[in-house]
């Protein structure tokens, strides 16, 4: 099986063996010593200044996502929150069911945010801001330095979900004055699903600090208390956390620009090679994590393919999985990953089959 998923995605055989290992009991001083080398190297790939914390939850990125709006946002906030995608729609729903006032601004499928997308809001009393710098369900990538400035200039808490962008494109917390930025395990972590990690700036840290949050998992000052000690109020994933640990330490070695340049170069490989495939790549702004296709080819019955044909004839009869898209997209648009542990050969074989279904009138 070749796994082109944009999460879980392949993990490294090293990774995996320690997967294999007995979870130990956490409450020790060597777990904390590793919990907080975890979030030196967290607030070092963020790009996160000095005073920045990162707190570990256990639970998907939503589990962040939910866990930042609570803990930032009040009925007394009026958030903006970018709408681009199944991603966006979801921190709108979550400030719904929070009551967190909020507005949408709302971008056609595969669309970038623009200037004159923002110039509505500017001076308008809102107080926070909500965007999934990546959104995944369309593969558009953001620009951090547009939502920077408009944020600054309107003083504005900035809450990032780089869920499946942190590794695979920069990200700089500082530079940005992004308030606080969220990931999981199962992205370009390449990790087993189940954690997810906060960064949170001086800014965000007073936040959570005075608001009441109602709910027990979810309150961060626990986390923020505990994680002074290394440790979290809950048991944790203790075995992702070590796995965590080994993927930063990897990447230290290597330095985070060869980690981001080795996604890149897979994505570029990628888009190279499917130059004389029949697919148009949907998007005005790419992220190095993914490439969002539609199908343009007919079949031999003169039919145009379905997207999630091709995802569903890949996975049953040449054992690799790309990613399909849900709702309104599932038949016109699918995505290819460029994360985990993929090789520019990985994308030959994927090409290769392509080929072989050209041939057999399937695509
Ligand atoms: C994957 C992803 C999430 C998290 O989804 P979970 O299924 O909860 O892990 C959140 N935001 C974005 C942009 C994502 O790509």
């Amino acid at each position: 099986m070749i796994n082109f998923a944009v999460g879980p995605v392949q993990m490294d055989e090293e990774i995996r063996a320690i997967g294999a290992e007995e979870v130990p009991y956490f409450r020790t001083p060597e777990f904390s010593a590793i919990m907080k080398e975890n979030e030196r190297l967290m607030k070092q790939f963020t790009g996160a200044p000095e005073d920045a914390r990162a707190v570990f939850l256990t639970g998907s990125g939503t589990a962040a996502m939910e866990a930042a709006v609570m803990n930032l946002f009040t009925e007394r906030d009026r958030v903006l929150v970018v709408n681009g995608g199944s991603f966006g729609a979801r921190f709108a729903k979550i400030c719904e069911i929070h009551e967190v006032p909020h507005e949408e601004i709302q971008l056609e499928s595969g669309r970038a945010l623009r200037a004159e997308d923002l110039a509505p809001y500017e001076g308008k009393g809102f107080t926070g801001f909500l965007v999934n710098v990546h959104e995944t369900s369309t593969g558009v990538l953001y620009d951090m330095e547009l939502i920077s400035d408009f944020c600054r200039r309107n003083q504005l808490i900035l809450a990032v979900d780089a869920v499946s962008s942190f590794l695979a494109d920069p990200f700089w917390m500082g530079k940005w004055g992004v308030d606080l930025v969220l990931t999981g395990s199962q992205k370009a972590l390449a990790l087993p699903p189940g954690l997810s990690i906060l960064v949170l700036g001086a800014r965000a840290i007073a936040r959570v600090q005075e608001t009441a949050v109602r709910s027990m998992y979810f309150d961060l000052r626990d986390y923020l208390k505990n994680g002074e000690r290394g440790q979290t109020p809950f048991t944790p994933a203790v075995g992702v956390l070590l796995q965590l640990h080994k993927r930063l330490t990897m990447i230290e070695e290597k330095g985070l620009e060869a980690e981001q340049a080795r996604i890149r170069c897979q994505a570029e490989d990628f888009r190279s090679k499917i130059k004389d495939l029949p697919f148009e790549i949907v998007s005005n702004s790419l992220s190095a994590a993914l490439t969002p296709l539609h199908p343009t080819g007919v079949d031999k019955e003169g039919k145009v393919v379905s997207a999630h044909r091709i995802f569903e004839i890949l996975k049953d009869e040449y054992g690799i999985w790309i990613c399909p898209n849900g709702g309104a997209l599932a038949d016109t648009v699918f995505r290819v990953g460029h994360i985990g542990a993929l090789t520019p050969e990985d994308n030959d074989s994927l090409i290769a089959a392509w080929k072989d279904m050209q041939r057999r009138g399937l695509l």
